[in-house]
């Protein structure tokens, strides 16, 4: 990713012949800015959060789906200090060819971090992140334990969790409890460094990557165990100069079978995603939306490194050869 410099600002005095070395200027703090890696198990809130955090500020997010690294889920910027949120689907337990794929790429967003959130749900058991993540050297960042669902937790079992993880911080992904006092915690963490992304040249890419997860992730909710992970969501073309916005995508299956199933009987279940897509993206984008859904087989694209990366995944050395 390339470093922008949008603030000039001096982060030195200049020496004198004292021979005392020059020291920061601290009336002018440097922004602060770097990466923020987000890991967990699935269900411990994450999205949640990561909406919570970026939602605040969603003409700035920007998630980069065709990068070949990692993905960027959003930018938070506030006052002087940004943060690069990272996701790391497919660290824990991946079951699915596919899944192995992106583990590299959370390995790499685990390496790239300046600081690591490992989410944990405060209704569950904890171990350490070094054991569910199966690392075979601890994280280099700064690493907070962030506890969520404090708004479940009874007084008692908070006061045996705050014991037992000194460090920890505990938020409500849900109603935004700590958060706040997380995102402080994380600033400090963060490197003195100048912006790395400008706040507005990005918006439309990051629409249309939030798109279509929206339409992946309704498809998801509708379908059973077995499609799922076969199902890959490209947006063929945005159109955002008209009311209603006009959107079409493809939700691109594997088999012939799995196209038969998400279409449903007389189209019902293709059409009942759609609706429900649609209705979320309204309410993402915040204006009238037209969503002309299709679906499409492209044979075994989880196993075609350049089907995954047109898809924005990463591939790794074994599949790339
Ligand atoms: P992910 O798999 O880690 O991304 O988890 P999700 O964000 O999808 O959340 C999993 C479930 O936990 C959802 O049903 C959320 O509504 C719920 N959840 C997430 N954060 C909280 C929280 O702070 N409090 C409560 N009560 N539920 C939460
Ligand atoms: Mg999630």
């Amino acid at each position: 990713m390339g470093r922008l410099c949008f603030l000039e600002r001096p982060n030195v005095a200049i020496g004198d012949d004292s021979g005392v070395p020059a020291r920061p200027i601290t009336s002018l703090p440097m922004p602060r800015a770097g990466i923020v890696t987000v890991v967990g198990k699935p269900n411990a809130g994450k999205s949640t959060l990561l909406n919570r955090i970026i939602g605040q500020k969603l003409s700035i997010v920007s998630p980069k789906p065709q990068s070949t690294r990692d993905r960027i889920v959003g930018i938070h910027t506030s006052g002087d200090v940004q943060a690069i949120i990272l996701d790391t689907p497919g660290l824990l337990n991946p079951k699915y060819p596919l899944q192995h794929a992106m583990r590299a790429a959370a390995l790499a967003a685990l390496n790239d971090a300046d600081v690591v959130l490992y989410l944990v749900d405060g209704t569950e058991p904890i171990e350490p992140l070094r054991d569910v993540a199966r690392l075979e050297l601890p994280v280099r960042a700064p690493t907070i334990t962030v506890v969520n669902k404090l708004d479940t937790l009874s007084p008692a079992r908070l006061q045996s969790m705050r014991d037992e993880l000194a460090d920890a911080s505990f938020v409500s992904a849900v109603t935004g409890a700590g958060v706040e006092q997380l995102l402080e915690r994380v600033a400090a963490l963060l490197p003195e460094s100048p912006f790395l992304y400008p706040d507005d040249e990005i918006a439309t890419q990051s629409v249309r990557f939030f798109v279509s997860e929206l339409i992946r992730e309704t498809a998801l909710e509708q379908l059973d165990d077995e499609v799922p992970y076969s199902v890959a969501c490209e947006i063929e073309e945005y159109r955002e100069s008209q009311s209603p916005v006009y959107i079409r995508a493809v939700l691109h299956v594997e088999r012939e079978s799995q196209k038969r199933i998400l279409i449903g009987a007389g189209g019902q279940r293709i059409r009942a995603i759609g609706r429900a897509a649609r209705e979320k993206i309204e309410a993402f984008v915040g204006t009238p939306t037209y969503l002309d859904l299709w679906v499409k087989v492209l044979p075994n694209w989880r196993r075609k490194a350049h089907m995954l990366q047109r898809f924005g995944y990463t591939v790794p050395e074994d599949l790339s050869s």
